[in-house]
């Protein structure tokens, strides 16, 4: 826990990034809680939602509340497949019961492909929902460089910034 005082504020940074999957194992892929339909899914635990895992990170770290796999282990069955919007949920009220208010998260996409430009609305509205705060999904190419500029996964940042409720 962060020690907070009335009008106090919190920024936390999160990172997250998932290979793709082998063509022998296809899963769909979600970002920010959205199908991409016929698009290559990402491997991982859970539903594998990067954006949405980056997220939770930015927030669990911003108000001092460790990090999303002491929350959700990856070795849990319990959280295998796991909608992560849902967990992204769980982190925002934990934060909530913490004594903090979100005001805004950023978040930066690293991936060649698919597109992001048609659903990143959809993305921002299913990540503000979830966290009951504006958020704000931006896109970037790694311009072929190393594994994302290669097409082997999808990497997202994220930045969240918490100010304290007033007691
Ligand atoms: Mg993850």
């Amino acid at each position: 826990m962060t020690e907070r005082t009335p009008g106090t504020s919190r920024v936390g940074l999160g990172f997250d990034a998932h290979p793709f999957t082998s063509s022998d194992q296809p899963r769909p892929l979600v970002l920010g809680g959205v199908h991409f339909e016929g698009e290559p899914g990402l491997a991982g635990h859970s539903d594998a939602d990067v954006v949405s895992h980056a997220v939770a990170d930015a927030l669990l770290g911003a108000a001092g509340l460790g990090d999303i796999g002491e929350h959700f282990p990856d070795t849990d069955p319990a959280w295998a497949g796991a909608d992560s919007v849902a967990l992204l949920r769980h982190v925002a009220g934990l934060v909530d019961a913490e004594g903090w208010r979100v005001a805004n998260v950023d978040c930066s996409v690293v991936l060649e492909a698919p597109k992001l430009a048609p659903r990143r609305t959809a993305m921002a509205d299913a990540l503000s929902k979830a966290v009951g705060a504006p958020v704000s999904v931006k896109a970037k190419r790694a311009e072929g460089l190393g594994a994302l500029g290669r097409r082997e996964g999808i990497a997202c940042w994220a930045v969240a910034l918490l100010e304290s409720k007033e007691v």
